[in-house]
């Protein structure tokens, strides 16, 4: 798979030019901001995989409690095994604020992460992400000059018709803002069918009272939920395309769907297909299939199970020894299973499947690097999340913990 690696505008414009092409199969690498990288100093590339184990650990002792480490469940193992908690984005932020007698919140995770725990950790506490190259290409879909733009367009086409806005936690804080300041909530992979339940619900029940939503960024886990846990079919979920005049739909279309989804995907989720199913199946008979809802439909509705990450984990932990699980999410996960479940056999669903390689940016020289600053009472790579954009971010988030 190709890689491009692209900053600012340039990125902008990228994007909406895959959008408009629809032919991209890469994977692309944005920032969400105009940050850049610096180089690491030449001392950090000369050094081995074990003296820079041997110095993390060093001086990861010397922060003591200072410090808390977050890992995301796609983390590489050279990076993983330093931190304090392993989790999905929300649970690592839940974890974080559980610390807060830690100055420093170093997350190994990726751009959008960094900001939720900005979002909701103490004032005192400064959140580190050890590589600012590593954004999510899924929440880069949903550029917030696109997504404004798509909401004047639809408020118009829908008059009289309220619409629910709904954001996936893989999306950039600005997002969550406009969620915020329009009514609507974040949402996780685990809570997604709640969250938009409570849209969809008058306000004399307790629910936001939306004729519709508008899902952002990613349509599949949309479109997972919606068709298969609250009874819409598929024809009710409509996807706006940013790159097209009106989403590319009629306004007639528009009016009817109940169901809004943004054109957005995940490049690693998205490499899973139904053939994949089939064949594991021919090669294992009695292979339990688990995959991710940011698969493409036709997949969460072949496999025998799906969920979050951490669903994930739980499904094969509850497994038996000689059980086969084919699971279809991020590849670093899928090893480390197989490694601590060695009596169940733990399969990639798909044997081609790429790492996501902007959670890759951040290994153990990046890790290091920024302990040695903070022991040099610098904080480097700080991610600060400005108002009122944090306020509002927060309003959403605030709602989904309230509604799950
Ligand atoms: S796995 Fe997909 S959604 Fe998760 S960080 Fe990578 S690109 Fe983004």
């Amino acid at each position: 798979m190709a890689t491009l690696q692209l900053q600012g505008d340039l990125a902008q414009t990228f994007n909406k030019i895959h959008h408009q092409n629809g032919a991209w199969t890469g994977h692309i690498t944005m920032t969400s901001g105009a940050e850049l990288q610096v180089p690491l100093p030449e001392k950090y590339l000369q050094m081995s995989a074990d003296e820079i184990a041997v110095q993390i650990a060093r001086q990861k002792e010397r922060l003591g409690s200072r410090l808390v480490v977050l890992g995301h469940h796609y983390q590489r193992e050279e990076v993983i095994r330093w931190a304090d908690f392993r989790g999905d984005s929300f649970k690592l932020c839940k974890d974080a604020a559980a610390r807060p007698d830690a100055e420093f919140i170093i997350f190994c995770g990726v751009h959008f992460m960094a900001e939720s725990a900005d979002i909701l950790s103490a004032p005192h506490q400064k959140v580190i992400l050890p590589d600012l190259h590593a954004g999510c290409s899924m929440a880069d879909m949903a550029d917030i000059d696109q997504v404004e733009e798509a909401w004047d367009a639809l408020q118009e086409a829908c008059a009289g018709q309220k619409i629910i806005p709904i954001t996936y936690m893989n999306s950039a804080a600005n997002l969550k803002a406009f969620v915020g300041r329009n009514g609507g909530a974040v949402c996780t992979s685990s809570n997604a069918k709640k969250i938009m339940d409570w849209a969809l619900t008058p306000v004399e029940q307790g629910g936001a009272g939306g004729e519709k939503l508008l899902f952002f960024p990613d349509q599949h886990l949309g479109r997972n939920t919606a068709v298969l846990e609250m009874g819409f079919s598929l024809d009710d979920c409509v996807v706006w395309n940013p790159a097209e005049d009106l989403g590319g739909q009629s306004e007639e279309t528009l009016r009817r769907a109940p169901i809004l989804l943004w054109k957005g995907h995940c490049s690693v989720h998205g490499t899973f297909m139904p053939i994949h199913i089939k064949n594991v199946r021919e090669r294992h008979p009695g292979v339990h299939v688990v995959v991710h809802p940011e698969c493409i439909h036709e997949v969460v509705r072949d496999a025998d199970s799906y969920g979050s990450t951490e669903k994930i984990r739980q499904i094969i932990a509850a497994g038996k020894p000689g059980d086969i699980f084919a699971v279809g999410t991020e590849i670093n996960l899928v090893s480390r299973l197989a490694e601590e479940y060695p009596d169940r056999t733990v399969l990639s669903l798909n044997p081609n499947v790429c790492v996501c390689s902007t959670m890759y940016r951040v290994d153990g020289p990046h890790l290091l690097w920024v302990m040695d600053n903070l022991l040099d009472g610098k904080v480097v790579n700080q991610i600060v999340v400005p108002e009122p954009i944090a306020s509002e971010a927060k309003l959403a988030l605030d709602r989904m913990l309230q509604i799950a």
